[in-house]
């Protein structure tokens, strides 16, 4: 009896940019160590996406897909149950953007809300072709798999619009090939960085899995904290200080009295850092063992990318020799 398929697909993953940080987990990632036991995972590592704003920086890549996989193993991305897999090693993603680009429209690339926010949020101040192209390039990466769930904040859902539109135009014309994929939404935490931006490697402003116990401390130092608060007896206002937010995400029991404390001017921030870089350092102290213990596997990175690598290739094989037998691109029968 042939396998059957039971669990639905969902691809996801990260722009090679630098090391993850506490922002990526409470916005993503502890959510998808979680989706592994439910759905069938690919976890794309999208280097050629990278390229679209980082192209000065390409010898940062070999260092970044590295410690991007460390960071995956140490936070529990298990490789026996999941797909990790890199975007540039699987042709057929490159092939299917192309075919694709046939099917959308000049006025529709440019309108897209994604890049206009993308362009925003990253500074672009010239965008490349291939920047403004890239939710097709998107679209071939989720649909190589034919992937049937994407996860999105629910305010991304325009993100993912594009690809759902290209699998409909595609099975309209030329016969089914791709499943529709949904958004997979759910509230998406948002944990600022020191600063209150944005958690950011290009801000500075970031809390990462590699960083030491002492690095920790000193970043939850320089936390911006209420700026009305002058002395420890000051009232103070929990919601807008950035220490209180990290306290939702990594230190709920000490949340409901860190808050009484400091509305009534009974705690200074010295000593809420302190606990709360405890907190943190208590949550990393078991990640920090086992990317030391993963980091000294000589072969494991090459390992767990060789094995995704080919799996995703050969479903992305699957999926292009479909789509080209059903765009009679096909030629085996007259060759
Ligand atoms: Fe923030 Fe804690 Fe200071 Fe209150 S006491 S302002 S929660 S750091």
């Amino acid at each position: 009896m042939p396998k059957t398929k039971t669990k639905k697909r969902i691809l996801t993953g990260d722009r090679p940019t630098g090391p993850l940080h506490l922002g990526h987990y409470v916005g993503s990632l502890e959510n998808r160590v979680k989706l592994q036991d439910k759905y069938e995972c690919f976890f794309i590592i999208s280097d050629y996406e990278f390229l679209t704003d980082h192209l000065s920086r390409t010898e940062e890549l070999r260092k970044n897909v590295k410690n991007l996989v460390l960071d995956y193993l140490s936070l529990g991305i298990d490789p026996k149950k999941s797909t990790v897999f890199v975007e540039s090693e699987i042709p057929q993603i490159s092939e299917l953007t192309l075919l694709f680009s046939m099917l959308v429209g000049l006025s529709r690339v440019k309108r897209n809300p994604t890049i206009k926010e993308e362009i925003k949020t990253r500074g672009i101040s010239k965008a490349s072709y291939g920047f403004i192209g890239w939710p097709i390039a998107q679209a071939a990466d989720i649909l190589c798999v034919r992937a049937e769930l994407v996860p999105v904040g629910e305010d991304q859902l325009s993100h993912i619009e594009q690809t759902r539109e290209i699998a409909r135009d595609f099975n309209r014309l030329f016969g089914f090939v791709f499943p529709v994929p949904e958004a997979l939404t759910g509230k998406v935490a948002r944990l600022p960085g020191i600063d209150g931006r944005k958690m950011s490697k290009s801000f500075d402003n970031a809390i990462y899995f590699s960083d030491s116990p002492k690095q920790v401390k000193e970043k939850i130092n320089r936390a911006i904290t209420d700026p009305k608060r002058i002395h420890p007896s000051d009232k103070g206002h929990p919601e807008i200080c950035n220490i209180f937010q990290y306290y939702k995400a990594f230190n709920k029991e000490e949340l409901n009295e860190i808050k009484e404390q400091c509305q009534k001017g009974k705690i200074g921030c010295v000593a809420c850092k302190e606990k709360m870089a405890k907190a943190i350092n208590e949550f990393l102290e078991p990640i920090r063992e086992k990317r030391n213990y993963y980091s000294k596997q000589k072969n494991i990175i090459k390992d767990v990318l060789n094995a995704g690598n080919k799996k995703t290739e050969r479903e992305a094989a699957k999926t292009l020799a479909l789509v080209k037998e059903k765009m009679h691109l096909d030629y085996k029968l007259i060759l």
